[in-house]
């Protein structure tokens, strides 16, 4: 399949082009050309790589293989009551949603790489991320100790929790942590800058990981698909309306995979946008424009984003149809002190702890389901115990800290400061990206 740039002035690419690029030559992001619905009747079983092939010119055996690797851990939807349940997506080794797609992404990068390297003696690649949180430590466990590829990771300072800074500035070997002094948009720019720089692209070989690269998109269909299976089979002994899915998003990645996952046969009866007091999203939604604004700071930081990179591929989505756009999705914005609330309330109420961000997201499904009637899946982005400050002082409990955070909370930091200046970071992508 071929994929095309949101600003329509650069060619069509394959698949391998678009995930090695990230971003088009034009700025735009890239969009699959077509969207086949392969085997989708909603009742049958749903097998990822029948629906990555589509999209993705990897062998089969090959993208089988990527696969599994990559999706190595499990996708358990929880029922907290007839019209209210979870997808637990944080069970990968980082322990947000951002594994799948970095991790898928990372294994089809490596394919890639290792198959021109045998054709051409081509060198490493690098890759140039810009993380408001979780991202960062995804990207950087999926790529670790990989030969060929290169990992910058671009971060705000004092803007991510500690235990979040450690997950990615510990790793060292092929992982450089870049603590920028400024908050996430400029890291966000700064990485665009690097990728449309033609200038240093002629010099090294230069991809993006973050949540605009198609190759990370894609394979986050798959728990859309898997989540509406496990609905299906908890509710198989009665009729159950399809429900709506329920989108803790920052720069909606997430809800645009969810949105793709409908293009191809996903039946949803709509998305919600649930977003902190950042996105303009739900703005949009009214008045048709995104207002600009600074990005504030929330307990759920890996949302705080004023000016959601994905939202182009949305607009293209639908063709910049506002109307089109509200059929499908509808964002609710909620505040710092009712993302507190609902912690505390869901604990209490069904004993399950919620991370912030998923906080966000249950807090909009409540609101929802005041004009609203059916069944509200929502996504739970991140592991309660990512963010023990939050839930620990809202609870009133402790909560277990699964073993691998427990390591990386233990090793020693080692990361770069750098300023917001685009000079600081074109002068140490072309120092390191030699000399390793
Ligand atoms: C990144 C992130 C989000 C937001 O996802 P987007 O795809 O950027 O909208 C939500 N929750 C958590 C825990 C995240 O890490």
């Amino acid at each position: 399949m071929k994929f095309y740039s949101t600003n329509h002035k650069s060619p069509e690419v394959d698949f391998e082009t678009a995930l090695m690029r990230g971003l088009a030559e034009d700025g735009g992001l890239y969009m699959p050309q077509e969207w086949p619905r392969p085997f989708l009747q909603a009742h049958k079983v749903f097998k990822v790589h029948q629906v990555l092939k589509e999209f993705i010119d990897i062998p089969e055996t090959d993208l089988k293989k990527i696969i599994k690797d990559a999706f190595s851990f499990p996708v358990p939807l929880k029922k907290l009551n007839k019209n209210l349940y979870i997808l637990e997506l944080f069970h990968g080794p980082t322990l947000s949603f951002k594994d799948f797609g970095a991790r898928f992404m990372a294994r089809a990068m490596d394919f890639f790489v290792a198959r021109n390297q045998k054709l051409d003696a081509r060198g490493k690649l690098n890759i140039i991320v810009a993380t408001s949180g979780d991202t960062g430590s995804a990207v950087a466990s999926a790529f670790y100790g990989l030969k060929n590829i290169n990992v910058f990771i671009l971060y705000p300072s004092k803007r991510i929790s500690p235990l979040q800074e450690k997950q990615i500035a510990t790793f060292g070997k092929n992982i450089f942590a870049l603590e920028v002094k400024g908050d996430f948009d400029d890291c966000q720019k700064l990485a665009k800058q690097a990728l449309s720089d033609t200038e240093i692209r002629k010099k090294i070989n230069l991809s993006s990981a973050n949540s605009i690269n198609i190759g990370r998109l894609l394979p986050q269909m798959f728990y859309y698909f898997s989540g509406y299976q496990q609905f299906q089979s908890l509710n198989s002994k009665s009729y159950i309306p399809d429900p709506y899915f329920v989108v803790p998003s920052g720069n909606f990645g997430n809800l645009t995979a969810g949105l793709f996952a409908k293009k191809i046969g996903l039946p949803v009866k709509k998305f919600i946008a649930a977003v902190n007091i950042n996105s303009g999203v739900p703005e949009y939604l009214k008045t048709g424009n995104l207002p600009i604004k600074e990005t504030k700071m929330t307990f759920s930081n890996a949302m705080d984003v004023a000016n959601p990179s994905n939202w182009a591929r949305i607009l293209d989505l639908y063709q910049n149809n506002l109307t089109a756009i509200k059929k499908d999705l509808e964002a609710i914005t909620v505040s710092e002190a009712e993302t507190k609330k609902t912690i505390g309330e869901v604990y209490k109420k069904y004993g399950y702890i919620a991370d912030p961000h998923t906080a966000v997201g249950l807090a909009a499904a409540k609101k929802a389901s005041l004009w609203l009637s059916s069944s509200f899946v929502v996504l739970a982005t991140a592991h309660p115990a990512k963010f023990p400050e939050i839930v620990e002082k809202t609870i009133g409990k402790k909560v277990f800290l699964p073993s691998a955070l427990r390591t990386a909370s233990q090793k020693p930091q080692n990361s770069t400061l750098i300023s917001k200046r685009y000079q600081d970071l074109s002068k140490l992508l072309l120092t390191e990206s030699h000399d390793i």
